[in-house]
């Protein structure tokens, strides 16, 4: 006999619980992992009626539906549903191919994350789609930059690597004044501290690669969207022959029933090691949303109600071997990209050359940090002999 249903709750009971249905699946906690791609059918009327729950293995698994139904739980009820994708970047192609066609016009935030900027530059502008890169602070201004053919304004808040916060209301409310879809990727904040669809936001788009995972050990994406924009989605994932599989999808899920415990031990441990950086002589200003001396910290404070691990500093002028000494000697930060797991990560950066719309100087070195799971003062030991290893090189 199935259990009576659940009364609304909060996050971390919707991650301990979303998608599972154990009495499902013969009492055992977990969903079954199905490889699959033929199904068959009992008879010959049911294939030709095409009578059954599930069709194929690329359109829909058990396994598929239960990570589905999670993530659709987890962004709250105005979500009408998800599409899963096999990373963060393909996740972003899908949800912008959804939108746009020959002769469309996009907006795009000019901090988004650079493997999205190139796809916009080559493969939409092959299409016919054109892109304007905009000022991520333009908040209701992006007004003036929607033209009869635009057909979505795409948003990443922060933005990638310097953590500039936007106004995701008041460009959401212009977008739709105007008819054009809102997007945003909200890979930094997870729904569990950003809820897009309460913002105006129609698809969001996450690479579950991050903090749903968490692990560094899976490449998966998704898209979730309201009722106005699934079915140029779910169209698109079809037709495209997009699908992730099946281990992955279930390490995906097995990282979402911890993401309650580990986003904020993230943003703890972060937090108090971007307050020591700002205490540091080396250093010049750190970029992170959640302190009160951003510029952004006002905006992050109404729509946010949590940070993740993930935050840039900028140094004081001191030469690149002197850099690349302090890195060196970090024992517990790897040296990496691709962040959300439990490690503890640092990568140099230097975006000036990306950006188009406004300009990007700082006055030092720039550092991006992802703050893991260790303990925070055996990171702060580490960051201390890095300075002390930096000082040295000079
Ligand atoms: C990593 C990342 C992506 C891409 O995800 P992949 O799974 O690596 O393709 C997209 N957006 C943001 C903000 C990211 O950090």
């Amino acid at each position: 006999m199935a259990k009576k249903p659940r009364t609304p709750t909060q996050p971390a009971t919707q991650l301990v619980n979303a998608g599972r249905d154990p009495q499902a699946y013969f009492g055992f906690i977990n969903p079954p992992v199905y490889h699959a791609s033929t199904l068959l059918y009992p008879t010959a009327a049911d294939q030709v009626a095409q009578r059954s729950r599930y069709q194929y293995g690329r359109r829909g698994t058990p396994t598929m539906e239960a990570l589905e139904n999670a993530l659709r739980e987890i962004e709250g009820d105005k979500c009408a549903g998800v599409a899963l994708l096999p990373s963060g970047l393909a996740a972003i192609s899908t949800a912008l191919l959804a939108v746009a066609g020959s002769g469309d016009h996009i907006l795009m935030s000019d901090t988004a994350y650079w493997p999205t900027r190139m796809f916009c530059d080559g493969m939409l502008a092959r299409m016919g789609v054109t892109t304007t890169y905009y000022d991520p602070l333009i908040g209701a201004g992006i007004s003036k930059l929607i033209q009869p053919n635009t057909k979505a304004v795409y948003l990443e808040s922060p933005g990638s690597q310097t953590f500039e916060m936007q106004d995701v209301p008041a460009i959401a409310q212009a977008a739709h004044d105007k008819g054009a879809l809102v997007l945003m990727d909200n890979t930094w904040a997870t729904p569990l501290y950003f809820k897009p669809f309460e913002k105006g936001v129609d698809l969001s788009i996450q690479a579950g690669t991050k903090y749903i995972g968490g692990h560094s050990d899976v490449m998966i994406g998704c898209v979730s969207a309201n009722t106005k924009a699934l079915p140029a989605l779910k169209d698109t994932v079809y037709t495209m022959g997009l699908c992730v599989g099946p281990d992955d999808m279930n390490l995906a899920l097995r990282g979402l029933r911890t993401l309650g415990v580990r986003l904020p031990r993230h943003q703890e441990s972060a937090l108090k090691i971007a307050r020591w950086f700002e205490q540091r002589p080396e250093v010049s200003r750190v970029l992170h949303p959640a302190l009160e001396s951003n510029p952004g910290h006002v905006i992050w404070k109404r729509d946010f109600t949590g940070a993740c691990g993930l935050f840039s500093i900028v140094l004081k002028p001191t030469p690149e071997k002197s850099v690349y000494a302090f890195m060196d000697e970090l024992a517990l930060f790897g040296i990496g990209y691709s962040w959300g797991g439990f490690e503890s990560l640092v990568v140099a950066f230097d975006c000036g050359s990306q950006r188009t719309a406004t300009p990007w100087k700082p006055e030092g070195p720039t550092l991006r940090f992802h703050i893991g799971l260790e303990d925070a003062g055996d990171l702060i030991a580490d960051l201390e002999n890095g300075f002390t290893a930096m000082a040295a090189a000079r």
